[in-house]
C-alpha cells in the first residue's frame, strides 16, 4: 500500500514511524495484553503513558514548573469559550487581536461572555498580514490579549512574539504550536487543537501559568474549569486516553529528531522551497505580505479558478492529495506541519513545475 502526500489543514498527516508504533501495539500494548483504547484512564499503565507524554511535551518546549499543563476535549474553538469563562475573573474586557477567520471565531465566542476590545485588526489588508505591535491598542484594563499565532485558513504566521507586559498574552496555536521554538514565559496562556502538529483530533492542549488560574465563573462547566481539572490531574472526566496516547509518541518523536531547534530548521528549509515555486513565475500567486507567510500553510492561486480546480484533481492524480484550499478562501493550500517531510513537498514542487509548463 503506498501512502499518498496528504497536505490536509487538519486532521492532518501523522509521522509514518508514529503510526507503524501504533499499529504494532494496537492488540496488545506492550505485553499487557489489551490495547491502550481499552486501558482504564486510572490504571498504572496509562497512568504511565500520560506522565510521559507531559514530560516530553515539558522537555519539548522548554516548559517550566509553573505553568500546568492539559490535555482537554472540545477542541481549539471549545478554548474560545473556556479561555474567557475561565480567564476573565472581576475584569469586564479582553483584548483581541484579529487577523482572519481563527481569530474572528474567537472574538465572537468571547463576546458570549465579555465585552471584547479588538486591540487590532489586519481586516484593510482583507487578512494578508499581521499588525506591528506598534500599530495595537490595548484597552484601559483587559484580562488578557488573545492572539491566533497562525491563521491556518488565510496562511497568516506572526512571526514575533508579542510583548503585552503585565496583561496575560493568550494564543490559539492550533497549527503552528511545536513548529520551532516558542518562549512559554511571554505567554499566559496558549492552547492548540492536536489535529495539525500533535496528533489525532480529539485531545486539546492548555497550556497555563499558574497565577492565572482559581479565577473560572461560576457558571463555567466543570470539566472545562482549568483549576478543577488540574486538582484532578486532567481526570475530572475521562480524558481522550488514545488520543493522548499519539501525542505522546509525537513528543517522543520530536524529542528524538533533536527537538524544535531542528524541527524548525526542517519547516523552514520545506517552506523556502515552497514559497520559491509560488514565487518563480507569475503563474502561481500568493497573496500574504511576505514576512507574514505561514510556514505551516501556504496559501497560493493560479491564474483562473478553472486552473485551481484542474490543479488540485490532476495532483490528486499524482498522489498529492487534500490540496484545495478553504472554501472561504478558494485557490490551493499545502499544509504542511511538522510531520510533511521534505519528500512531500519535493512531489508537489515537481507536479506544480509540469503543471505549469502543461498550462502556464
Ligand atoms: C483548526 C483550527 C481551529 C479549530 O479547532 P477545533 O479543534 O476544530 O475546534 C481553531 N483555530 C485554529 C488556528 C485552527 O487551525
Amino acid at each position: 500500500m503506498a501512502r499518498a502526500w496528504n497536505f490536509n489543514p487538519g486532521p492532518a498527516t501523522l509521522p509514518e514511524e508514529v503510526l507503524s508504533r501504533v499499529q504494532a501495539d494496537l492488540l496488545d500494548w506492550q505485553g499487557k495484553g489489551l490495547s491502550v483504547m481499552e486501558m482504564s484512564h486510572r490504571s498504572e499503565e496509562f497512568l504511565g503513558i500520560a506522565a510521559k507524554a507531559e514530560r516530553d511535551l515539558r522537555q519539548l518546549a522548554g516548559i517550566p514548573e509553573n505553568y500546568k499543563i492539559l490535555f482537554l476535549q472540545g477542541g481549539a474553538l471549545g478554548q474560545n469559550a473556556f479561555v474567557p469563562l475561565n480567564l476573565l475573573g472581576d475584569r469586564t474586557t479582553a483584548d483581541y487581536v484579529n487577523t482572519g477567520h481563527w481569530s474572528t471565531k474567537s472574538i465572537n465566542e468571547a463576546q458570549k461572555y465579555g465585552d471584547v476590545h479588538i486591540a487590532a485588526s489586519a481586516e484593510s489588508s482583507g487578512f494578508t498580514h499581521v499588525p506591528a505591535q506598534s500599530e495595537w491598542r490595548l484597552s484601559q484594563n483587559p484580562a488578557y490579549v488573545h492572539i491566533c499565532s497562525n491563521e491556518t485558513i488565510s496562511g497568516v504566521e506572526y512571526a514575533f512574539t508579542p510583548e503585552t507586559g503585565d496583561v496575560p498574552l493568550v494564543a490559539d496555536m492550533s497549527s503552528n504550536i511545536l513548529s520551532r521554538p516558542f518562549d512559554i514565559t511571554r505567554f499566559g496562556l496558549i492552547y492548540a487543537g492536536a489535529q495539525k502538529n500533535i496528533g489525532p483530533s480529539g485531545v486539546t492542549l492548555v497550556v497555563v501559568r499558574e497565577d492565572l488560574l482559581g479565577k473560572a465563573r461560576r457558571d463555567c462547566p466543570s470539566v472545562f474549569d482549568y483549576t478543577l481539572q488540574l486538582k484532578h490531574e486532567w481526570m475530572f472526566n475521562t480524558p481522550p486516553t488514545f488520543p493522548i496516547y499519539i501525542a505522546g509518541l509525537v513528543f517522543e518523536r520530536l524529542l528524538a529528531l533533536g527537538g524544535l531547534a531542528e524541527v524548525e530548521k526542517r519547516n523552514i528549509a520545506k517552506a523556502q522551497k515552497l514559497y520559491a515555486e509560488i514565487d518563480r513565475t507569475d503563474f502561481y500567486k500568493n497573496k500574504v505580505c511576505v514576512a507574514d507567510r505561514s510556514r505551516m500553510n501556504a496559501t497560493f492561486y493560479l491564474p483562473t479558478e478553472k486552473l485551481d480546480d484542474m490543479f488540485v484533481a490532476e495532483a490528486r492524480e499524482h498522489g498529492l492529495i487534500n490540496l484545495k484550499g478553504h472554501k472561504v478562501a478558494g485557490g490551493i493550500r499545502a499544509s504542511v506541519y511538522n510531520a510533511m517531510p521534505m519528500a512531500g513537498i519535493d512531489a508537489l514542487v515537481v507536479f506544480m513545475r509540469d503543471f505549469e509548463k502543461r498550462n502556464g
